[in-house]
């Protein structure tokens, strides 16, 4: 049995949160680097660099000074990114594909239509042909009816691998609301533990 998704919100922010610092000290490197090769005034009258070769040594040091610090920050964020993908992979459920049953119940619960988000929040009218993973499989996601969605070709091609935000996790369980008798659970998403 694979944890529930009420953990989503943590999972989903810390990817955005290490994408976002990822692209901060990229700009944060291209900044630093430039300035590091911006023309510095000689000291006038002072022994400026006599000859090229000191000139670009000169230069060198200045580079690699300024992008030691954005340099090792770009290697943690590697490492922690390194980590949560060797843990996706080992959540992995070995089964991938849904079974006929699985499949069954899940397109009867949608009553063969797409569940996904059609924009403002609205349900997709589209005919489901796929059984998708709502929480992906290559991220951990359960091969389980908790985590199965009824998915026309173009939503489930849209999809792809994306962890789902909150909000589309929110909103999914809304919709469903109004199409599911109010015995069943309109809750969505699934991931397995890790082994
Ligand atoms: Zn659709």
């Amino acid at each position: 049995m694979g944890e529930s998704m009420q953990e989503l919100g943590r999972i989903y922010w810390t990817r955005q949160g290490l994408r976002l610092a990822y692209s901060a000290v990229m700009v944060w490197l291209a900044i630093s680097v430039m300035t590091a090769l911006m023309p510095k005034e000689s000291p006038a009258g002072g022994a400026g660099p006599s000859s090229a070769a000191e000139v670009l040594r000169g230069l060198a040091d200045s580079v690699i000074a300024a992008v030691t610090l954005p340099g090792l920050a770009v290697f943690v964020l590697f490492i922690l990114a390194a980590v949560i993908g060797a843990q996706d992979v080992r959540r992995r459920d070995p089964v991938r594909r849904f079974t006929r049953q699985q499949r069954r119940d899940g397109m009867a619960r949608a009553d063969g239509r797409c569940e996904l988000e059609a924009g403002f929040g609205r349900r997709c009218a589209r005919p489901a042909e796929h059984g998708d993973h709502f929480y992906p499989w290559s991220k951990g996601g359960s091969t389980s009816l908790q985590n199965f969605v009824a998915a026309c070709t173009r939503c489930n091609r849209a999809k792809r691998a994306r962890i789902p935000s909150p909000g589309q996790q929110q909103r999914m369980e809304r919709r469903r609301r109004d199409y599911l008798p109010p015995s069943s659970s309109v809750s969505v998403g699934e991931r397995q533990p890790l082994p």
